[in-house]
């Protein structure tokens, strides 16, 4: 059994800026035995979220405040090596938010075993947040009916291509905006995306027009900024506008300014909400199980980017601010 363990701590906050090396320290600390009611967990996968960043700055409440020194947080997927805790046996897989740490010790709080037809990484993937995040944002918030043109950013990300593909499920039709050719063909010829637009081929306003002749219903919106300005240009009456991330704003730092032309909303008779997934927390059991009855009958699919080597976590957390990751970004350790 091991007796230390690496982690990886918040050295600094990247406020205003993109993400540094500095920004994280690893270190090696002594690692307890595992006591009454614990178990002791060896980390297999890392789970990277565009949140994780705002996390670093301290900019969000919804969760407690990380402090420099703490452990960075972040999902994971663990094998148990020990257990005391009669919820839990050696061998289990188990998923929670336990930190860049290769070991730890824990007393179970939160931990869900690992119980799925797919392979175990979807349940940070398809099935994890980004995918319940998908799920949630688009029926809950955006409330999509057959017919409807749903518009998303961000499309080709672990979030943005379940969306569309349960638009499709829902009847709706589905465009979506992503950077880059190969992505966009993806979209079309993978994740079944009906159109897709490439925002870095410029002119993005009238992609959208053409692409959505009668006007966008939901606006599934990961990026903000410029691109929000340009779905709000194309609404339809009625529609609605969720706001599920800002990932745009994530190198420039401080809030996103407003979308200039958010008087669309009055014209066309639009809402547009924001919204936290664990809002939701007591209903994803039945949402994964729904998810997953997707992906079994062919009708959802998904991507997964798995990089190697515990040292690499910060390189990783920054490839999905460049648009490196294909699908949900991870770390295999
Ligand atoms: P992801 O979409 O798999 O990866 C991030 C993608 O964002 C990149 O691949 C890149 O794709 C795009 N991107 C990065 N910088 C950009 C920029 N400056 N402008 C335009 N696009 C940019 O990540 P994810 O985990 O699925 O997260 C997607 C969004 O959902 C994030 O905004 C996240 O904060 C949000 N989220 C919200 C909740 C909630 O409860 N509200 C929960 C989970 C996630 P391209 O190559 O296409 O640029």
């Amino acid at each position: 059994m091991p007796t230390t363990t690496r982690q990886w701590l918040l050295n600094d906050r990247p406020l205003g800026r993109g993400i540094e090396d500095g920004d994280f320290k690893l270190t090696e600390t002594e690692l307890a035995d595992p006591g009454e009611g614990e178990v002791l967990l060896a980390t297999r996968y890392l789970s990277f979220d565009p949140a994780q960043k705002g996390w670093m700055e301290n900019i969000a409440d919804y969760v407690a405040p990380m402090e420099i020194g703490d452990v960075m947080r972040g999902g994971a997927i663990s094998e148990v090596m020990a257990s005391h805790n009669p919820k839990f046996e050696k061998g289990d897989l188990v998923f929670g938010t336990t930190g860049w740490t290769e070991h730890l010790v824990h007393d179970g709080t939160g931990l869900v075993k690992v119980e799925t037809q797919l392979p175990p990484t979807a349940v940070l993937s398809v099935l994890g947040t980004t995918g319940l995040t998908a799920y949630c944002g688009l029926f809950k918030v955006g409330k999509p009916v057959a017919g409807d043109t749903v518009l998303v950013s961000g499309a080709a990300g672990a979030t943005g291509s379940v969306v569309g593909q349960l638009a499709k499920i829902a009847g709706c039709r589905a465009v979506g905006i992503a950077g880059g050719a190969e992505k966009c063909k993806w979209l079309v010829e993978e994740a079944g995306y009906d159109a897709a637009i490439d925002y870095k081929a410029a002119d993005v306003k009238g992609q959208i027009k053409q692409h959505c002749p009668g006007g966008v219903d939901v606006i599934f919106d990961n990026v903000g900024g410029a691109i929000l300005d340009d779905m709000l240009a194309n609404i339809a009456t009625g529609a609605r506008v969720v706001v599920c991330g800002g990932i745009s704003r994530y190198e420039t730092g401080g809030k996103p300014s407003g979308p200039g032309n958010y008087f669309n909303l009055i014209f066309r008779r639009a809402s547009m909400a924001g919204f936290i997934v664990l809002d939701w927390a007591s209903e994803f059991p039945d949402i994964r199980k729904r998810l997953e009855s997707f992906v079994l009958d062919g009708r959802l699919t998904y991507q997964e980017d798995v990089q190697e080597g515990f040292e690499n976590a910060p390189a990783t957390l920054k490839r999905l601010f460049t648009g490196q990751n294909r699908g949900k970004q991870m770390l295999k350790l």
